[in-house]
This record gives C-alpha cells, sequence and structure tokens, in this order.
C-alpha cells in the first residue's frame, strides 16, 4: 500500500527512541509522528535519519528492480553539484536545457528518427510512466482531431495493449478515461503479437502499445510485425493506428546489442518511443525520456508556454519543478560510454543474465521461461512435479541469504502460472551471479524438507 495513512491518535505521541550516547538532547523529545517543537543540530539529525535507513535493503542485491543502483563516483559527484537545479528553470539554468536537447537529439538518433520530412521532438520526464502519460496523450488527441475533422463521434476512445503492460498503462487510462483494451495472455503467448494487437483494433483505438522488453518476463514484444499488420489493416480500408512503444528497458538495451532490430523510428507506424533513464539509461532514479518522429506526432495544443520564469519556453509535462541533476547525469554516461561503451555494459550485464539463467536452469526443480533472450532479465518457475514448495517459499528463503527476487502470478489469462524473476543491472557481477546460484541450490536443499508449500501470493508486490 504505497498510501500513507495518519497513524490513530494514540500513537500520534509515539517517540523516536534515540540512542543515549546522543544525551542530553534526546531528554526534549523526538515526536515519531510530528512536526517536532524545536531543533536538533544538524549532525545529530543527521544520523538519526541514517540510523532509520540502516533497516532498508542492500539496493545492490535486490534483483527485483529494474532502476539503476550503481553509478561511478564521478556521476554521483556531478548529481550533488546539481542537486539545486531546477529543470524547469530554462532561463536560469540555460546549460542544463542544452543538455537536456542534447539527450533529445542523442537518443531522437541513437532510435532512428527520419532526418528528413520534420524534425523529431522530445523531453525528458521523471520516469517511463510520466512519459507514458504524455505517449498516451499525444495519441488520444491526435486520434480525436482526426475523428473530429470529418464529424465523426470523439467518445470512447480505447487503447490496445497486451495485458501484460506495466501498470502505468492501466493508470493512463484511468486517468485519462480511455478503455484498456487489454489483450488478455495465453498458453504460449506471454505478451502481445500482432495478429491479437489487430484483432483488437477498431475506429476508436487511438494507438497499440508495444513493449520492448516486458516487465513480466524480459521479452521483446515483434513490433515490426505489429507495425506491418497494421499497415496492412490500414491499406484495406481498417483504421490508421499508430504505435507507441514503451521502450522502457529495450530502448537501452535493443540499440546496443540488437541494431538489426527494427522496432523503432525506421517503422514509419511508430509515433512515439519511451525510456526509462534509470533503468538501462544507467542513471540513478529520476529521469525518463519520450520522443516523437515529428512535430506531426505531438498536438499543439498539449503543449504550453510559460513566460513568467523570465523568457518564454514551451513546456510538456505533468509537474513543473522537477531535478535536472539526473539529466545532467545521464548526459554524464552519453560522453562517458558512448556506444562502445553502452554496448560493453549491456553485453556484460546480459551475458551475467544469461549464465544465471543457465546455472538456474541446471538445479533441476526449475523451468525457465525466458532466457534474458533480450534485455538482461529473466523468468523461472518451479516445475509442476515440484510439490514440496511454491516459488513464494524460494523468493522466502533468499530474502534470508539478502537476496531480493520477486515471485507473482502472470497477469490474466495466465494467472495460474507463479513466476520469479532475476533483473540483472550494471553493478552485479557474475561471481555475485555464480553466489546466487549457489545460495539457491542450497534453499533448494532446504525446502525439499517441506511437506507443502508454506508461503502465499505476496499482494503487496507490484511491478
Ligand atoms: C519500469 C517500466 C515502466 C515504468 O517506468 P518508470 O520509469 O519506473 O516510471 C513502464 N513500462 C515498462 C515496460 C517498464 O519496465
Amino acid at each position: 500500500m504505497p498510501l500513507s495513512h495518519r497513524v490513530p491518535v494514540d500513537d500520534r505521541d509515539a517517540q523516536l527512541e534515540v540512542n543515549p550516547m546522543y544525551a542530553g538532547i534526546a531528554d526534549v523529545g523526538i515526536p515519531r509522528y510530528e512536526l517536532p517543537r524545536g531543533e536538533l543540530p544538524p549532525s545529530l539529525a543527521a544520523q538519526i535519519v541514517r540510523d532509520e535507513l540502516m533497516l532498508d535493503g542492500n539496493a545492490r542485491l535486490n534483483l527485483a528492480t529494474f532502476v539503476t543502483t550503481w553509478m561511478e563516483p564521478d556521476a554521483a559527484a556531478l548529481l550533488a553539484e546539481c542537486a539545486d537545479k531546477n529543470m524547469v528553470d530554462r532561463d536560469e539554468y540555460p546549460q542544463t536545457a542544452e543538455i537536456e536537447r542534447r539527450c533529445v537529439n542523442i537518443l531522437a538518433r541513437m532510435w532512428n528518427a527520419p532526418e528528413e520530412g520534420g524534425a523529431a521532438v522530445g523531453c525528458s520526464t521523471t520516469g517511463s510512466s510520466e512519459a507514458a502519460m504524455l505517449g498516451g496523450l499525444s495519441l488520444k488527441w491526435r486520434w480525436r482531431a482526426g475523428r473530429g475533422a470529418v464529424g465523426l463521434p470523439t467518445d470512447r476512445p480505447n487503447i490496445v495493449m497486451g495485458a501484460n503492460v506495466q501498470v502505468c498503462w492501466d493508470k493512463f487510462c484511468r486517468y485519462f478515461d480511455v478503455e484498456p483494451r487489454l489483450v488478455p495472455l495465453a498458453r504460449g503467448r506471454r505478451h502481445l503479437t500482432a495478429t491479437e494487437a489487430v484483432h483488437h483494433c477498431d475506429e476508436r483505438t487511438i494507438g497499440v502499445v508495444g513493449v520492448l522488453g516486458s516487465t513480466f518476463d524480459g521479452s521483446y514484444e515483434p513490433i515490426a510485425e505489429m507495425a506491418r499488420e497494421l499497415d496492412a489493416l490500414a491499406a484495406s480500408g481498417g483504421p490508421d493506428v499508430p504505435i507507441h512503444v514503451d521502450a522502457a528497458s529495450g530502448g537501452f538495451v535493443a540499440p546496443f546489442l540488437d541494431p538489426d532490430l527494427h522496432w523503432d523510428f525506421r517503422l514509419a507506424r511508430v509515433a512515439s518511443i519511451n525510456a526509462s533513464g534509470h533503468k538501462y539509461g544507467l542513471v540513478y532514479p529520476g529521469v525518463g525520456w519520450i520522443v516523437w518522429r515529428d512535430e506531426a506526432a505531438l498536438p499543439r495544443d498539449l503543449v504550453f508556454s510559460v513566460d513568467y520564469l523570465g523568457g518564454s519556453e514551451a513546456t510538456f509535462a505533468l509537474n513543473f519543478s522537477r531535478p535536472g541533476a539526473p539529466i545532467v547525469a545521464q548526459y554524464y554516461n552519453f560522453l562517458r560510454l558512448g556506444r562502445d561503451g553502452y554496448e560493453r555494459v549491456q553485453r556484460a550485464t546480459r551475458d551475467v543474465a544469461r549464465r544465471i539463467a543457465s546455472g538456474i536452469g541446471a538445479l533441476g526443480p526449475f523451468e525457465l521461461l525466458t532466457h534474458a533472450e533480450h534485455i538482461p532479465v529473466f523468468a523461472f518457475r518451479v516445475r509442476d512435479d515440484v510439490t514440496r514448495y511454491s516459488v513464494y517459499d524460494v523468493s522466502r528463503a533468499l530474502r534470508e541469504r539478502g537476496w531480493l527476487v520477486p515471485a507473482y502470478p502472470l497477469p490474466p489469462a495466465l494467472g495460474d502460472v507463479h513466476v520469479l524473476r532475476v533483473v540483472v543491472r550494471n553493478g552485479f557481477s557474475a561471481d555475485l551471479g555464480d553466489q546466487l546460484v549457489t545460495d539457491l541450490r542450497h534453499a533448494v536443499t532446504e525446502l525439499e524438507r517441506q511437506a507443502a508449500p508454506l508461503s502465499e501470493p505476496d499482494a503487496a508486490f507490484h511491478h
């Protein structure tokens, strides 16, 4: 439950139990859930906060998250130096704005936006979720304008996507009143296929979302095939449906490791692409990107002009103020790594993922659903003939060693398939990977002693 609730009034007076070494100050009492009356010396306040944070997990043993948990010290220093920069304040920080522009240019070229026939446009966001909202809104506005222009009804828009989409797309639909046309999964089909996508489109479809790097198993959806079949649909007099590619992870992997795979603006039907700078873009949390293939793909009335910071600026974003530091760090990575560096890092990461996957596959009780074929992510399940423990038991047993490997059911209609998932990120070495496999082997030996599965699905796990 991500929302924080007010504690009951009886607990309101609960005080922080501080170490008696912090003597003197502790006597005044520090309320836990209320703004303290007095001040504390900075070092003491910082120490108390650090003590609280001690119980947070070790981020690098967290194989659940896609988000960057290690950056070079130079990047960390740059981030600290830029902590005060507000991205929206382009007049105050014109060079940060220029750096954002360079990043958008780099990404537009990395994703093969056409050089002719109108320039690509794009912007940074807080992450892929905000970028998805902007991409979805563009599709909705374009569809409505197109329909309105020829006098057709503009109510009840829908968007076609696999049931495996990340929760940000469910949010988009709910927040912006678009019907989610979720294509159910099926045996042997764990993401959206071209045939299913086309089958679910009608004249009220604002777009198809193709996922490059499915959250549930790391697989790429067949974007080129979707484009081809949607082209055929339009050519046969059917609706002309654009594609938005949710390349949250794959947008920073495919260009380096799968350069011949056509999923990006090389496909004329791809109108926009989002990616998370803070996933395989290799930046700490707080940056995402969206690029539209040309200005026509971004309706003008979604863009606001603001002039109260000095100078007039066009903005398309859900937030106003936003940290500039992660954008600077993204640019640092682009300069520091270049094409070769990104390729080297992503290849090493994917190699480690494949090595762990093979190790797990060889243990015996597990069946791999994916093998890090695409992004450095794979999912596996316990074989049907394993009756003494579940994926949830395995997840819990690994947690005892400090590893965070989530277990969850697949989306409809594969909800009876329960899987574990490993996300390998930069900074996770082959040695650590081997240790994980060893710990998993020991965990399995322990779990064999159980009579039956003990742990249940963890309702608190969200993607
Ligand atoms: C992580 C992810 C998102 C959400 O991205 P954030 O940057 O965390 O907001 C959206 N789609 C996919 C496919 C993802 O993997």
